[in-house]
């Protein structure tokens, strides 16, 4: 396997290989095809082709203004996929300016360090940029130097991300504010900049050559930051963005919580309700808690506005299916595999001087040396950062990220659908609150309208309503069925 590898990478750093066709090539061809799965649900949105409601949401929505909430989804759905479109160009402008020369004018106008060379790039300026900030170690250590493009390149990537997020923030959706984006920034900061000093020590220590063994430890990494994050993201990072606040005890809910914890043998702690500021129609309840100890219960306030006591519970239900399944294990498992093909396929360009040199990275003795090697018997120059090669490595890749994603809805999609399953078998007022809670939130968020199988599968991680309607509608059919 290790002398597959090693032909294949040696075999990709052919310098023959126009790089920089082929990555736009790659990252052309998944919007190609994105776009094909995006025109697969337009016609759902149109009221010519679609003029009157699937007829899985019939039964729920027979208000009188039903069909109007229906035109006003579908109005809706359409504005947000024009936006996609739109933003989707604006990016692969983004990407062709960031991987070419075009900018090179502005940056030598701007008298900002480098701008020249045959395959100068913005990338290269970037990295350039990166080595002069004041905690990058005056370019003489690669972690020191990659953390600081991380710093800049996620700083640049915000401010260009507010006008998007401005009009998708309080022209499309009346989302959350600005402040919460800074607090983000910080946060995602705080993550990224370890991560990523992190994986390139073990990449350099683990040795670039040995794809396999470097691959296990990366594994052993992320693992690691996951299990922390179970302690860190509702401890600590959710308290950032939403308030906690305790279920009143006299609520009529407080009493139903209890019991169905009571009746599933569910460890319950405490119950909370969070201001749900940002609007989704999946994130409706939620627990957390450690392996072993007490669980808590988070329960949106938009959750409890729409809904009676009975659907809440309903909705709990589900919540807590997920819980008996143990599918946060299946979650973790998934994200590791992803991880680990994602950086087996990675790491075989990580020494690639061909595909480094086509964007402005030419093998330099300037490059720090890495000598972690000589354990292995030989001392081994890099041929460029690495964290420029991962990026690129990832850009290339990103059609398999596309499929990786697919697969990991697959199965996101089939734990929701298993647990709508748990909430049916508890008994058939469940299924029928757990319906009813359903179509009240969409509607609320305007999200009844049909949807196409294959867009939904590549693009949600959650299966959508009339899919989730019908699924309970078929379980409900098959436990009827197995009782008579
Ligand atoms: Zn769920």
């Amino acid at each position: 396997m290790a002398t597959v590898l090693r032909s294949l990478q040696d075999r990709l750093a052919d310098p023959s290989i126009p790089w920089k066709t082929v990555l736009l090539a790659s990252i052309g061809a998944k919007e190609v095809f994105e776009a094909y799965i995006g025109s697969r649900q337009r016609p759902y949105l149109s009221p010519i082709l679609h003029p009157t409601l699937p007829s899985a949401l019939k039964p729920y929505l027979t208000a009188s203004d039903a069909h109007d909430t229906y035109r006003k989804s579908q109005a809706y759905a359409r504005h947000k996929l024009d936006y996609d479109s739109v933003l989707t160009i604006v990016d692969l402008c983004e990407t062709i300016v960031f991987l070419s020369a075009v900018a090179a004018p502005v940056w030598t106008a701007l008298g900002l360090p480098g701008g020249q060379g045959p395959h100068w790039t913005l990338l290269r300026g970037f990295w350039d940029l990166a080595g002069q900030l004041p905690f990058a170690g005056g370019g003489h250590s690669e972690i020191r130097q990659s953390s600081a493009l991380v710093v800049l390149l996620t700083v640049i990537g915000t401010v260009m991300s507010i006008p998007k997020e401005y009009y998708r923030n309080f022209v499309l959706e009346e989302k959350h504010g600005f402040n919460k984006m800074t607090r983000g920034l910080l946060v995602s900061l705080a993550l990224e900049v370890p991560l990523i000093a992190g994986l390139i020590k073990i990449i350099h220590w683990a040795g670039q050559d040995a794809i396999l063994r470097m691959v296990a430890w990366l594994i052993a990494f992320i693992f690691c930051i996951q299990i922390a994050m179970i302690f860190v993201y509702p401890y600590v990072i959710m308290p950032l963005f939403n308030k906690f606040t305790p279920l009143p005890t006299d609520s009529p809910v407080y009493p139903r919580v209890k019991d169905l914890a009571e009746k599933l043998s569910f460890p319950l702690g405490k119950v909370w309700v969070i201001d749900g500021s940002i609007r989704s129609s999946h994130s409706n309840a939620f627990f957390f808690g450690l392996p072993g100890l007490q669980k808590h219960i988070v329960l949106y306030d938009t959750l409890l506005e729409k809904s009676k006591p009975e659907e809440v519970e309903a909705i709990l239900a589900h919540e807590l299916g997920h819980w008996k399944g143990m599918h946060v294990v299946y979650l973790l498992a998934v994200a590791l595999t992803q991880v680990a093909v994602s950086f087996a396929t990675y790491a075989l360009f990580l020494e690639n001087g061909s595909l480094l040199s086509a964007f402005g990275f030419p093998p330099t003795p300037s490059h720090p040396v890495h000598f972690t090697k000589e354990k292995l018997g030989r001392a081994h120059a890099s041929t460029g950062p690495t964290i420029v090669a991962l990026l690129l490595a990832m850009m290339l890749f990103s059609p398999l990220s596309s499929f990786l994603q697919f697969m990991t809805n697959s199965i996101t999609r089939h734990l929701e659908y298993d647990a709508d399953a748990f909430a049916t078998k508890l008994g058939p007022s469940y299924a029928t609150n757990l319906k009813t809670a359903l179509v009240t939130i969409h509607e609320k968020n305007l999200a009844v309208y049909g949807v196409d199988h294959v867009y939904s599968a590549y693009n949600h991680n959650h299966p959508t309503l009339v899919e989730r309607l019908e699924a309970l509608d078929a379980q409900l059919e098959l436990d009827r069925k197995k009782e008579t």
